[in-house]
């Protein structure tokens, strides 16, 4: 199969159809016809609000976040899901962590549903730091469809990257 490398660990069933799309170049085509809703979250002011207002609804009691960007520097393959960092930094003598999200910039043209999991994944890490179970039921709490689209997320990175970004812009 060709290079599957966001999808490692999905069952083979799952990743057949896959394959058969990429071999006739419409894997971002198919993507873009079920998720054809782009998202106004174009700054990282504009990120910062949108993931405060998630935190809101769903995690009031976890820490405050000190920092949310998109960072174009996060590289597409290590990091495409985002990364969450607890800077350790010396105030006054203590040690403090300070919570930072940092969202790929690619998700800016990212579906809008897209931008939502991956922002729910990375809100979730602010309580749990393993992909475990306690995790995703985090994730699913705050998006029923998590896994889907976090599937879905991967197909669309997939096509990102072997078929180009033509086009693959939500109209
Ligand atoms: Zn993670």
């Amino acid at each position: 199969m060709t290079n599957l490398k966001y999808l490692q660990g999905y069952p083979p069933d799952l990743l057949q159809p896959v394959a058969a799309l990429l071999e006739q170049g419409r894997l971002g085509a198919a993507v873009r016809q079920r998720y054809p809703e782009a998202h106004g979250v174009r700054t990282d002011g504009a990120l910062y609000e949108y993931v405060a207002e998630l935190k809101a609804r769903h995690m009031r009691s976890a820490g405050p976040i000190a920092k949310v960007i998109y960072d174009n520097r996060l590289h597409i393959i290590r990091n495409a899901l985002g990364t969450h960092t607890a800077v350790s930094r010396v105030q006054g003598g203590k040690l403090k962590a300070k919570r930072e999200i940092r969202i790929a910039s690619l998700f800016k043209d990212a579906p809008a549903p897209f931008l939502k999991m991956i922002v729910v994944h990375e809100l979730a890490h602010l309580k749990q730091p393993d992909h475990d179970r306690a995790f995703y039921a985090l994730c699913t709490h705050m998006e029923p469809a998590y896994h889907q689209l976090e599937f879905d997320t991967r197909l669309w990175l997939t096509a990102l990257e072997l078929e180009g970004d033509a086009g693959l812009k939500p109209a």
